[in-house]
């Protein structure tokens, strides 16, 4: 990973007020990486904290599944993501999966302020980090009987 990052920023319905105004006490920081957001997310983040961020699909519309492609492609760094663990999403499955694909890509992820304040603190934020990735041949090379 390099110093700068590629960064998503995604919250629910509920939680964009808690990310709107979390992302204004650390805009500076945010401001020195590339950003990403799903639709409405995004949207209140460049018009309400004035943040320059590239906006994909609404999140119920497939934003999420964008990110997911993104993190596949080797296209993501880091997923801020405050989901919503007290209302009940049309798109929980793809939520599910950004949250499954980010695992498996060892994305660091904060889904709540606390966590994104300690991930936005640490020095990593601001320097270059060597991930570990896994080894997944022996299941791209795998065999199956037919
Ligand atoms: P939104 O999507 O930013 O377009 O509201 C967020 C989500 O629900 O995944």
């Amino acid at each position: 990973m390099e110093a700068k990052k590629r960064i998503a920023l995604v919250a629910h319905d509920e939680m964009k007020p808690k990310m709107i105004a979390w992302a204004k006490k650390h805009k500076s920081s945010l401001s020195q990486h590339t950003l990403f957001g799903t639709g409405t997310t995004g949207g209140l983040l460049s018009s309400e904290v004035g943040l320059d961020i590239v906006c994909l699909k609404s999140g119920p519309l497939g934003g999420d599944l964008e990110l997911g492609h993104l993190i596949v492609n080797d296209g993501l760094d880091i997923l801020f993501f405050f989901w919503d663990p007290m209302t009940a999403q049309p798109h929980d499955v793809d939520v599910k999966a950004l949250l499954r694909i980010s695992a498996v890509h060892n994305i660091p992820i904060a889904c709540n302020e606390a966590s994104a304040d300690f991930l936005i603190t640490s020095s990593f934020f601001s320097e270059s980090y060597k991930k570990e990735t896994t080894d997944y041949s022996a299941h791209i090379n795998r065999t199956t009987s037919v």
